[in-house]
């Protein structure tokens, strides 16, 4: 079938004052798909992220979603128009429920009834939520955190998920299941945007992926044509 793209970013750049930290990046996210934004700390990737998700103003450039420019929308516009990001760190609220906090991530949705069958899905998807639904935010393990803060996204019902860094900090077999649960995610036709340093792993479930050097995409082919790429294999998976 025909790729539609459903974000496109165009001549993005992003400075810290004097700090260059994105420097006029063009990356297209087609629909279905997950892409892949990998390279190495201090790249960029994070800014870029937050660019796009309206938590920083760019100096210039756009952001076509659906073909329509919300870089001039304030982050919780973008949200509501179906743009969401799970946070670096995680950001759940640790004195808060996690039922409470799932209900967060839905609080601005009119749809109910549309709210509890995520709420199953959700649970559904990650069984450990569901068991842990009453318990404390603050007592979930790295893991199950990320887990939650992956869930309270999906409960905003995206139609484009921006996930930086979801395998950060964590143990080998919780980062098998972090990548597994993005695929599957993915598989129910949900656009996914994943920035990562784990080059190997993000390569491998995205169809698509950027590489980003000190500001600039220096790469951009599909995940498996990456994967091979002497350049990637050199740079970021020792050789
Ligand atoms: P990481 O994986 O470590 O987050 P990254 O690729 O996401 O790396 P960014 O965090 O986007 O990279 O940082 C890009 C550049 O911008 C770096 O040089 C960084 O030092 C700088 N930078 C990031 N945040 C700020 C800030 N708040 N103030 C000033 N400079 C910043």
């Amino acid at each position: 079938q025909k790729q539609h793209p459903i974000l496109q970013v165009q001549d993005l750049a992003v400075s810290y004052g004097h700090i260059a930290a994105v420097k006029g990046i063009d990356l297209t996210l087609n629909q279905g798909e997950i892409t892949a934004l990998v390279g190495a700390n201090g790249a960029g990737k994070s800014t870029a992220l937050l660019a796009i998700s309206g938590l920083l103003k760019p100096l210039r450039g756009k952001v076509l979603f659906d073909g329509v420019d919300i870089s001039k929308l304030s982050a919780h516009k973008i949200v509501q128009s179906g743009v969401v990001q799970v946070a670096e760190g995680r950001a759940i609220l640790t004195t808060l429920t996690v039922a409470e906090n799932l209900a967060l991530g839905a609080y601005t949705r009119k749809d109910k009834a549309q709210v509890a069958l995520d709420l199953e899905w959700v649970y559904t998807l990650f069984p450990v939520l569901k068991q842990r639904m009453e318990g404390l935010a603050g007592n979930l393990s790295g893991g199950e955190q990320q887990m939650l803060a992956i869930a309270r996204a999906l409960m905003a019902k995206p139609r484009v998920l921006l996930l930086d860094e979801p395998s950060m900090g964590l143990a080998p077999l919780m980062v098998q299941e972090i990548f597994r649960i993005v695929q599957e995610i993915n598989r129910t036709g949900l656009t996914i945007f994943l920035v990562e340093q784990n080059v190997r792993q993000a390569l491998r479930i995205a169809q698509h992926g950027f590489v980003l050097e000190t500001g600039k995409i220096v790469l951009a082919d599909t995940g498996a044509n990456l994967l091979h790429n002497p350049k990637v294999l050199e740079a970021y998976l020792g050789g």
